[in-house]
């Protein structure tokens, strides 16, 4: 069966899903996105992502051209058009087709694409060994540049990381912001465990503030660890007894190395591990459901 892909009112089959090269998405990076995940015939967080969407588009004032509610049944219904039950679903709006100046007054209508696909897995083993990673030379844009806050077609910023952490042969990249303090990864953000303290760099950082970071730290105060959303260096990061990342794709992965430094005894933490647990737990358990009628 051909993939089913939903554009602009329509699900159609993948080949048919085309976007025009006037779209100033494609011309200037112009839009916003997300990335969400289904587990077990459940939509994890749906209400977050649509949430966050949202505050994506007004900032950068792209009307988007339905309601919450209509998005969130435009996307179940993706989902149960490509019959799945586990997926990644990428939902993309851009500024849509306008001419080959920038102003996105001549861009009336906003493009919304759909895409649901089929889940490839970081390989498990990576879980259990945990990541070795690198920071890179790249800096991340801070907030008051593209706030990185706007989950948004461009990028680059993160693909230049990207490309640096290649050049080391790493996984991911943690990029530091201007100041030099820890910010996120390319497509993850970063936690560190220092005695009983569980600490992730604050909103204002230069990051994006990821709706699994905020389940991460939910689970931290569960087990009674002192959470912290506070700016920490490399420093920190080396000495630290525990890491770990976090994202959609990634879900919850320990961090074992830093620029050849090992963190903690090399073997992802016992509260890492806890926290992968609870984390796949309530992946498992919660969510809303793509087949209830
Ligand atoms: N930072 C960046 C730059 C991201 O692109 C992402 C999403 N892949 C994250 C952090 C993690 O956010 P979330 O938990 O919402 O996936």
């Amino acid at each position: 069966m051909s993939k089913k892909i939903y554009l602009n009112g329509e699900i159609v089959p993948k080949e048919e899903a085309r976007v025009s090269v006037l779209d100033h998405g494609y011309l200037y990076g112009d839009g916003i996105f997300e990335g969400i995940r289904a587990y077990n015939g459940r939509v994890f967080k749906l209400d977050e992502h649509i949430d966050r969407l949202y505050k994506s588009a007004k900032t950068i004032m792209l009307d988007i051209p339905h309601t919450k509610d209509e998005i969130k049944e435009i996307i179940l219904e993706t989902i149960r058009a490509n019959n799945l039950k586990d997926a990644y679903i990428r939902l993309v709006i851009s500024r849509g087709e306008g001419d080959l100046g920038l102003d996105p007054r001549k861009c009336p209508d906003p493009t919304v694409v759909i895409i649901a696909s089929e889940i490839s897995l970081y390989d498990n083993q990576l879980y259990e060994k945990g990541l070795s990673v690198v920071t890179v030379p790249t800096r991340r844009n801070g907030p008051e540049m593209v706030n990185p806050r706007v989950k948004s077609l461009n990028y680059l910023n993160n693909i230049m990381a990207r490309i640096e952490a290649n050049m080391q042969d790493a996984p991911e990249a943690i990029i530091l912001n201007s100041q030099g303090y820890v910010a996120e990864c390319t497509g993850d953000n970063v936690f560190i465990i220092e005695g009983n303290n569980l600490v992730t760099p604050p909103k204002f950082a230069g990051i994006l503030e990821g709706i699994k970071r905020q389940v991460a730290l939910n689970i931290g105060e569960q087990l009674g660890l002192n959470v912290k959303e506070e700016l920490f260096t490399r420093y920190d990061l080396f000495n630290a007894d525990e890491a770990f990342l976090t994202g959609t794709a990634a879900e919850v992965i320990p961090v074992v190395e830093v620029d050849k430094r090992q963190i903690g005894n090399g073997k992802p933490g016992k509260f890492t591990k806890e926290i992968i647990e609870r984390f796949r737990e309530i992946a498992r358990s919660s969510g809303t459901e793509i087949y209830s009628n």
